[in-house]
């Protein structure tokens, strides 16, 4: 969509038109004090001149978008069904009809029906800023996820090696078949201590985690089928049976 004018600065806005009970929205745009200031078609289309009441000239230009009205012009420049192209100088600007000064009423009429101009006027240079916004959004976003990912990181890395919460001992851990063939059993002996018993149970205990909390010691493991146990050993020395960790 082109410019309707070289610079655009809205005096009067479609809502401000609607509010005030005006029959023809549109919105109304600041031009010069001279008759020969060109106003451009938005896009593609055929041109109409009419002449309104308290001799007010406008044109229409009719495009793919609909019925472009050209309002409070100072003169007109094409014949009626002239085809221009976006760009094109549709008319001059001025204050012809009963206006308080030169200016542009755009109006927009899409099946009979006048629209907002605006939600319709995506200039290039408007597309431009918005794509500079949504960068700037984008980058925003990247470093909030970034910022998140980091915050997990440090929560799980809290998890594992937080020195106030966990003081990890050295804890020596044998594993072996004992008794039977079918199960499996553990036994831990700490850096002074002595061996425990072994300690049997099916599960198949993997990357024992050995650590303190409050001065109890914990272990925790996963079994064959998957599910975490934990079991303590308030005393430093025995072990409580391995119950599954909720
Ligand atoms: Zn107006």
């Amino acid at each position: 969509m082109n410019k309707p004018l070289a610079e655009l600065e809205e005096t009067y806005s479609y809502q401000q038109h609607v509010d005030s009970g005006s029959l023809y929205p549109g919105i109304d745009y600041k031009t010069l004090p001279d008759i020969t200031q060109p106003c451009f078609a938005v896009e593609d289309g055929t041109v109409r001149n009419y002449y309104g009441k308290d001799g007010l000239l406008y044109s229409v230009l009719t495009g793919i978008t609909g019925e472009w009205f050209y309002v409070h012009l100072s003169g007109f420049i094409h014949p009626d069904g002239a085809q221009l192209k976006a760009g094109d100088n549709v008319g001059y600007c001025g204050e012809s009809g009963n206006t308080e000064g030169p200016h542009l009423h755009l109006g927009l009429r899409i099946n009979g029906v006048y629209v907002d101009p605006g939600l319709y006027l995506d200039y290039n240079e408007d597309m431009e800023e918005t794509n500079k916004i949504l960068k700037e959004i984008n980058k925003t976003l990247i470093a909030l996820q970034d910022s998140v990912q980091k915050y997990r990181m440090l929560e799980v890395s809290k998890e594992l090696v937080d020195p106030e919460l966990y003081v990890f001992k050295e804890v020596e851990i044998e594993t072996g078949v004992v008794k039977s063939d079918q199960l499996v059993g553990t036994r831990y002996r700490t850096k002074d201590g002595d061996w425990s018993e072994w300690d049997m149970s099916g599960a198949s205990y993997g990357n024992v985690r050995t650590y303190e909390v409050n001065k109890i010691l914990y272990q925790e493991c996963i079994g064959t089928s998957g599910d975490r146990y934990i079991r303590k050993s308030e005393d430093g020395m025995k072990w409580s049976k391995w119950e599954l960790s909720v």
